[in-house]
């Protein structure tokens, strides 16, 4: 699975952290939110204030966690983190609140996923830094208020949609990470190549990133594996014709789908008719989760205009029946 939100062992997941931009400056693309990350931090920094609450939304792999660990390094402070499905007790989450340090970041992983018991204990403490918890039990229990440092929560999610309106209401600053460009992906191939001590040529570092998804994280996963290709088949030297054949080997095709794109879009052409189909019955057809489809498979798709969502469900486009060497229905009735 190259495109899930873990890596699938410690050493990718150590060099998926050695090749994370650690200043705003090495973070490439996402022009919008730099220029106001760059404004705000300055501005808490000079008034000696928590840089106020942020949340990051786009699909996995994006670059939200580096982001917040950015933030975290250009504010000078500590970063805790955390996730939703992680924080079940209100308790858990208090003893993380009470152990920050003045203007420390918090970033929660997967916020949508909070419990609500949890979620009322981040109220306050977000408006007010100021907690409220339970001391005791039965009718000695009482509640005491405690004052927490003020702090700055990063939130991410794969969807803003599903975050309550109190708890998206809450974040001062709100940004959506966008797919990034060839050119983008290029850039980030080339510095993480230089980085792993691997030659790439520029035409081959365009090919790898025309082949990602748009995504940085699968950018940076092809060209861990590109380059064991380039060493056992050639000199080690990534050329484009040496990205190419890699990639055809990884089942990575020529728009850059993999094998579940694939498997998702063929559902639809083969066992739908291109569609309108509901986003369960495409679930139930390929075995995924529905959330699988909607966070990580579909975004992609729907930005590179290869499916479109409507009311009646998702449809396929004829750019899409091409590349599958068929022709929709509706052209060959003409
Ligand atoms: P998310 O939290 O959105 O799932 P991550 O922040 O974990 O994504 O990013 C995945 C990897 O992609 C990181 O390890 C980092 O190396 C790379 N990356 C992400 N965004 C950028 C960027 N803007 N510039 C350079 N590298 C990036």
């Amino acid at each position: 699975r190259l495109i899930g939100a873990a890596a699938e062992s410690p050493q990718e997941d150590a060099l998926e952290r050695a090749l994370r931009p650690k200043m705003l400056d090495e973070y490439v693309g996402q022009q919008k939110i730099r220029d106001q990350l760059e404004i705000f931090i300055h501005a808490a920094r000079q008034r000696q204030e928590s840089l106020d609450h942020v949340l990051l939304f786009g699909p996995p792999g994006l670059g939200k966690t580096t982001l917040a660990h950015i933030v975290a390094h250009e504010m000078g402070v500590n970063l805790r983190q955390t996730s939703g499905p992680v924080l079940e007790r209100a308790g858990d989450l208090a003893a993380i609140l009470t152990n920050l340090e003045p203007h420390d970041v918090l970033f929660i992983d997967e916020i949508h996923r909070l419990s609500p018991v949890v979620e009322e204990i981040l109220y306050p403490a977000l408006e007010d830094f100021q907690i409220d918890i339970m001391i005791g039990e039965g009718p000695a229990a009482r509640s005491v208020k405690l004052d927490l440092p003020p702090f700055t929560l990063v939130g991410a999610t794969t969807r803003a949609g599903m975050l309550t309106n109190p708890l998206r209401d809450r974040f001062g600053i709100v940004a959506r990470l966008e797919f990034y460009s060839p050119e983008e992906l290029a850039r980030i191939v080339t510095r993480s190549a230089r980085l792993l001590k691997v030659q790439v040529a520029a035409e081959g570092a365009l090919e790898i990133a025309r082949r990602s998804r748009g995504t940085p994280r699968i950018a940076n996963r092809l060209l861990r594996r590109v380059r064991d290709f380039a060493e056992v088949k050639a000199d080690g030297h990534i050329t484009r014709e040496v990205a190419d054949a890699a990639l055809i080997m990884l089942d990575v095709d020529a728009l850059g789908l993999d094998l579940m794109d694939r498997k998702l879009l063929g559902a639809m052409l083969e066992k739908f008719g291109g569609g309108p189909v509901g986003v369960d019955n495409l679930a139930a057809a390929i075995g995924e989760a529905r959330d699988t489809i909607e966070d990580v498979l579909e975004p992609y798709l729907i930005q590179q205009g290869y499916l479109q969502r409507t009311p009646r469900g998702r449809v396929a486009t004829p750019a899409i029946w091409r590349h599958f060497g068929l022709e929709a229905r509706n052209l060959r009735e003409h």
